[in-house]
């Protein structure tokens, strides 16, 4: 098949003229053009890929558990996954804040630049600040109160309540198991068949993908540099030292941890991995969100990787909601960062604070673009940071948001692959899915 007929490179391309449109729209100020008439594009396809995220968890992991013969298995794959989530979150803020200490001493930043962010972003802090302060005042076991849905219409009303609808699938799912399969045999035979159905619309929506894409980049490119390109660069000169130390955080944690992960408990090849999951890394990129990118998440990582259902459809959504290593570098460095700028100096408890709050603070953030700077909000008072300092950063926050959210997402898949291969479960051999990828558009 011609190499423009796959889907990666069509999203590549999309991406790459999304960028070109976003530069000249804003140079010749078509900013409500894009607006108006852009941007709704990318809007329905991400609503698209939220349509489908609930009713994928339901089908996919009622599914997955039913298919269990012993429920033995369910708890050891959930305590591996959340252990190694925990583990690979903590890794990132230690890693962060290597960097950002690293850094630090460049010194490379004036009072007056710092002036001016503050004014140009006040407004934004103070809505931040509010949403964190109702976080804060909910106490520390809410999280986990949240997770129980009082109602199951509700919990699966809002793409927020996603660990709601993982809690109740996983009820549902081992209600199965342990019922007499001839009364409920066909309840289950309606979640595999509901679970098949969804797999081919996600195959539908991903035909618009391209589109979807180059909406989104060309809308997020032009709201950035507004009908001010110049001053946009300006900020991105100003703040260029700070993107650079999150990316390249973000850049080794991949390197290290994810790559050194997959080399050293799983067989599956590193180029074989990023080929498998490129086209979720490129949507992340695209929408800043891992909850709306999970549903292709989970395809390339069912059918590409060719890893089971029964581990991905767990592993999977809670790592869209709860694993965000992305986030928690992004928080460690911006936490330095910001403390450097306003002269405070962080001790060493200060630094073990950070690593705490932060891992916590990323396990709270929703997989939606901006989550990460609310939880910030958190870390800093932690350490008593005035909040206004946020300011300093929004300039590239939206930038730094595509990044991480791509990180969180290529986490969940590589603790997957680990999962995986721990229970010794991978459904394909390498070599079957490779005539796969190549007789299939899609992939
Ligand atoms: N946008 C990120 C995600 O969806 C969360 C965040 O850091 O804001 O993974």
């Amino acid at each position: 098949m011609p190499w423009y007929k796959k889907l990666h490179w069509q999203i590549i391309i999309a991406m790459i003229l999304g960028l070109i449109y976003g530069l000249i729209a804003s140079r010749f100020g078509w900013v409500k053009f894009t607006e108006y008439w852009i941007k709704p594009w990318g809007t329905i396809f991400i609503n698209l890929l939220k349509l489908i995220a609930m009713p994928m968890i339901l089908a996919s992991l009622v599914t997955g558990i039913a298919s269990l013969s012993d429920l033995t298995k369910l708890s050891r794959i959930g305590g591996k996954t959340i252990g190694l989530y925990i583990i690979t979150t903590i890794i990132a803020v230690i890693l962060a804040l290597l960097v950002a200490n690293a850094f630090k001493s460049t010194g490379a930043f004036s009072g007056e630049l710092r002036k001016q962010l503050k004014e140009m972003y006040a407004g934004k802090i103070q809505e931040k600040q509010d949403i964190a302060a109702k976080q804060i005042k909910k106490g520390p076991l809410q999280s986990i109160v949240n997770i129980i849905p009082q109602n199951a219409v509700d919990a699966a009303s809002n793409n927020r309540n996603m660990l709601q609808m993982v809690f109740l699938a996983i009820l549902i799912g081992i209600g199965l198991v342990k019922s007499n399969k001839e009364k409920t045999g066909i309840i289950s035979k309606i979640f595999e068949s509901a679970n098949e159905l969804i797999l081919r619309i996600v195959e539908l929506i991903m035909v618009i993908a391209p589109f979807g894409v180059f909406a989104q980049l060309a809308s997020v490119i032009t709201e950035l540099a507004g009908n001010d390109p110049a001053n946009a660069m300006r900020v991105l000169k100003a703040l260029g030292l700070y993107l650079f130390m999150v990316i390249l955080a973000l850049f080794l944690h991949v390197m290290f941890v994810y790559i050194g992960m997959l080399k050293l408990f799983t067989k599956i090849s590193i180029k074989e991995f990023f080929k498998a999951i490129q086209p979720a890394m490129l949507i992340a990129f695209s929408t800043s969100s891992s909850a709306a990118t999970l549903p292709i998440t989970m395809e390339c990582c069912e059918k590409e990787l060719g890893l089971p259902e029964e581990i991905t459809s767990f592993t999977l959504p809670v790592g869209a909601t709860v694993n965000m290593d992305g986030t928690s570098i992004y928080q460690a460095i911006s936490v330095v960062f910001i403390a450097h700028i306003m002269g405070i100096n962080l001790t060493f408890m200060d630094q073990i604070t950070v690593i705490l709050t932060c891992t916590l603070a990323s396990i709270g953030a929703a997989g939606v673009p901006g989550a990460g700077v609310v939880m910030l909000v958190i870390v800093m008072q932690a350490i008593n940071i005035p909040i206004e300092g946020i300011a300093l950063v929004l300039g590239v926050e939206r930038i730094i948001d595509m990044f991480r959210s791509v990180v969180n997402i290529t986490g969940d898949s590589a603790v997957t692959c680990v999962v995986s291969q721990s229970e010794g479960n991978r459904t394909n051999s390498p070599t079957a899915l490779e005539s796969k990828t190549d007789d299939n558009p899609n992939l």
